[in-house]
């Protein structure tokens, strides 16, 4: 049952080493939001009406090409441990970006954003970025979060907000080339200070640089 972009099984993706970035990007939030939906419409172009949450994949890995370069991208999702917060600080680990995820039509998943984002804030590396994303708009019928007030939370908490819905394909392929856009921005920024923090890779994000000197601007 695996596909080509699952890592784990796809030997076609896991060997392919031919990429200049890996980026690891983390899907979080309230059980039901839709992460699992959202990354299955973006890496497989899929939608299943029906709920999805025990499928248990760990991550998928889509590969995309932003201004000439090649980038990797390993995406995870929680496999329903958000349910009972036992998400480990070992998911959160290496992460270099978010997506933060609420359902427009579920207040209690929006309340929860705050402390998500505390999560991220307490387990994450400090660069890691952050895009908040109401999910569910084409359901605007029931909807119960405005969206004045996600793009209020959103700059409140100082990340860029988007609204999607993967049951429609609205904003998903938009809302992970954004999110890597501002880990590229981040990833030069800090190359141009030589932060420790990247430039050695201790403790820092799962940066893959092959065969490109190390000061060498990403050119996203
Ligand atoms: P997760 O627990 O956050 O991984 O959420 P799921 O991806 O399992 O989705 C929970 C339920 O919401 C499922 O029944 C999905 O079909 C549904 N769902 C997910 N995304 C959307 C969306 O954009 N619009 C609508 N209408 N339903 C969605
Ligand atoms: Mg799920």
């Amino acid at each position: 049952m695996a596909s080509a972009t699952d890592s784990r099984y796809g030997q076609k993706e896991s060997s392919d080493q031919n990429f200049d970035y890996m980026f690891k990007i983390l899907i979080i939030g309230n059980s039901s939001v839709g992460k699992t939906s959202f990354l299955f419409r973006y890496a497989d172009d899929s939608f299943t009406p029906a709920f999805v949450s025990t499928v248990g994949i760990d991550f998928k890995v889509k590969t995309i090409y932003r201004n000439d370069k090649r980038i990797k991208l390993q995406i995870w999702d929680t496999a329903g441990q958000e349910r009972y917060r036992t998400i480990t600080t070992a998911y959160y680990r290496g992460a270099m970006g978010f997506i933060l995820m609420y359902d427009i039509t579920n207040e209690e998943s929006f309340n929860a954003v705050q402390d998500w984002s505390t999560q991220i804030k307490t387990y994450s590396w400090d660069n890691a970025q952050v895009l908040l994303v109401g999910n569910k708009c084409d359901m605007e019928d029931e909807r119960v979060v405005s969206s004045e007030r996600g793009r209020q939370l959103a700059e409140h908490l100082g990340f860029e907000f988007f609204e999607a819905s993967a049951k429609d394909n609205i904003n998903v392929k938009q809302t992970f080339e954004r999110l890597v856009d501002i880990i590229c921005e981040k990833m030069s920024e800090s190359l141009d200070t030589a932060d420790p923090a990247v430039t050695g890779a201790k403790q820092g994000p799962q940066l893959t640089d092959q065969g490109a000197p190390p000061h060498q601007d990403c050119a996203c």
